[in-house]
């Protein structure tokens, strides 16, 4: 590969079998990959303990390998990697731009109570209204010696005051590149590590994304409104801002997004039911 060729990325969650939604968005990277003479990586995003199994990892690399997909090694994991993670956070707190938050899930569920009176984020969760941003630090101090049970949030009012008021990114489409702005106040204080792992998502990915030397996210609609959030701690970090672009979402017969627990087929009920990889390329529209 050339210095300088763009670098794209497949980050899977190992917490269910991958569907036809995960092979349209693979397909999809390796081809504009091959198409812009770079490479596609294959990342494991599996910080969420409880859920991810290495039976489901090794399934990953089953159901890839059968669509003919193939990626360099080595194939990062995020697991591997939380004492990274836990790093760029202790960074953010040291800079006081995350703080602790202990409030119980029964305590942030109240706050959807009564329906529809609170302002959600744009996943649909109440936006968190800062009650533990104004803690006194002493009895912080004594929770977190204590070893009480929190996650830890961003201050957005601070993270904006130290990243600025402008944020934005740009698109790479077919048509030419265009810029986007980005909205990050509209997570609030968004959880940038759970109680037990020292990461989110939002953490994760970024640090992920630099760290792979990732030049081109392209990934489904469904995370559009993410990147918001990921361009500011991109910038609170220090770390480029990828280009970005968001692919349409399969849907199934009843207008859904694709979800094994909406009884989706997986590839693995596909390739027992004797559908061939080509047909599954053709039918993606990769034929
Ligand atoms: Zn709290």
């Amino acid at each position: 590969m050339n210095p300088g060729a763009p670098v794209l990325r497949f980050a899977p969650s190992p917490n269910g079998r991958l569907h036809l939604g995960h092979a349209y968005s693979a397909l999809l990277n390796t081809d504009l990959a091959a198409r812009m003479g770079g490479i596609c990586r294959l990342r494991i995003e599996d910080i969420d303990p409880h859920r991810s199994k290495p039976a489901l990892i090794h399934a990953i690399f089953t159901d890839l390998a059968w669509l003919g997909l193939h990626y360099p090694e080595p194939v990062r994991r995020q697991s591997d990697h939380m004492e990274a993670y836990r790093s760029a956070r202790d960074g953010l707190i040291d800079r006081r731009l995350a703080y602790p938050c202990f409030c119980s899930r029964g305590q942030i569920r109240a706050l959807a109570e009564p329906a529809g009176a609170t302002a959600r984020d744009p996943d649909g969760v109440p936006l968190y209204p800062g009650t533990c941003r104004s803690l006194d630090p002493a009895r912080v101090a004594e929770n977190l010696a204590r070893g009480e049970p929190h996650t830890w949030r961003l201050d957005m009012a601070a993270a904006l005051l130290c990243a600025g008021p402008e944020h934005g990114y740009v698109v790479f489409a077919k048509t030419g590149a265009q810029r986007i702005a980005a909205n990050p106040a509209r997570w609030g204080d968004a959880v940038i590590a759970r109680r037990d792992v020292p990461t989110s998502y939002h953490l994760a990915v970024v640090h992920d994304d630099a760290a792979e030397g990732i030049s081109h996210v392209v990934r489904g609609r469904d995370l559009e409104a993410a990147t918001d959030l990921h361009v500011l701690l991109q910038k609170l970090l220090g770390l480029p801002t990828p280009l970005y672009r968001h692919h349409r979402l399969l849907l199934d017969a009843g207008g859904e997004k694709l979800a094994k627990s909406r009884g989706s087929q997986s590839l693995a009920d596909l390739r027992e039911a004797g559908v061939t990889p080509g047909q599954i390329r053709t039918q993606l529209g990769f034929g």
